[in-house]
């Protein structure tokens, strides 16, 4: 293989994943100031920046999926959200199911669950981590997967956890009080 054969390609991939990781970096802040209709716009042409830098099965892919499934969940699309966390899901566990970005898409998932009137499914998801990790259920949480012992559960439902009391009320009022009934058991 020729030098430059070898060379402006790995430099075009090089851009493209800067491009893509600076397009994921923009969705996220439009995210987090609550401009869903924007993040959903830049969290797919980052998606499609790195599946065709990266190939569509990688972790780079996946963690934009994640992010772009959280964004569908608050939009309220559940069909596109779901489609979006189960792929995103299917990377991320092989790569360890204790990792952080698990614990959050788990979270995910679990939301999605409530969102349908599964409160047994989403429990299930919650505490499907290795060494029982979860995601506080506050998605403006900034603190990383916590052990299932050290969390407060929602006292109603036992079905969702929080890492404080702060964070419970924050869902609470955003989101998990629509959701939120006994488990039959
Ligand atoms: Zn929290
Ligand atoms: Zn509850």
């Amino acid at each position: 293989m020729s030098i430059t054969a070898q060379v402006n390609p790995s430099v075009n991939a090089a851009v493209a994943a800067f491009e893509a990781s600076d397009l994921n970096t923009q969705a996220y802040q439009a995210q987090r100031s609550g401009n869903l209709q924007e993040a959903e716009r830049l969290y797919l042409l980052a998606i499609e920046l790195k599946e065709r830098s990266s190939g569509p099965n990688t972790m780079t892919v996946a963690t934009s999926r994640g992010m772009l499934g959280e964004v569908y969940l608050k939009m309220g699309k559940i069909e596109e959200a779901e489609d979006n966390l189960k792929k995103a899901m299917a990377v991320i566990s092989e790569s360890g199911a204790s990792s952080f970005n698990a614990a959050v898409t788990r979270e995910n998932l679990a939301q999605l669950a409530e969102m349908k009137g599964e409160m047994g499914e989403a429990k299930a998801l919650r505490l499907g981590g290795a060494s029982h990790t979860v995601a506080c259920a506050n998605s403006e949480c900034t603190r990383q997967r916590l052990r299932i012992d050290v969390l407060k559960q929602c006292s109603n439902c036992k079905s969702v956890y929080y890492c404080s009391e702060t964070c419970q009320r924050i869902d609470w009022r955003g989101r998990h009080k629509r959701y939120c009934s006994t488990p039959t058991r």
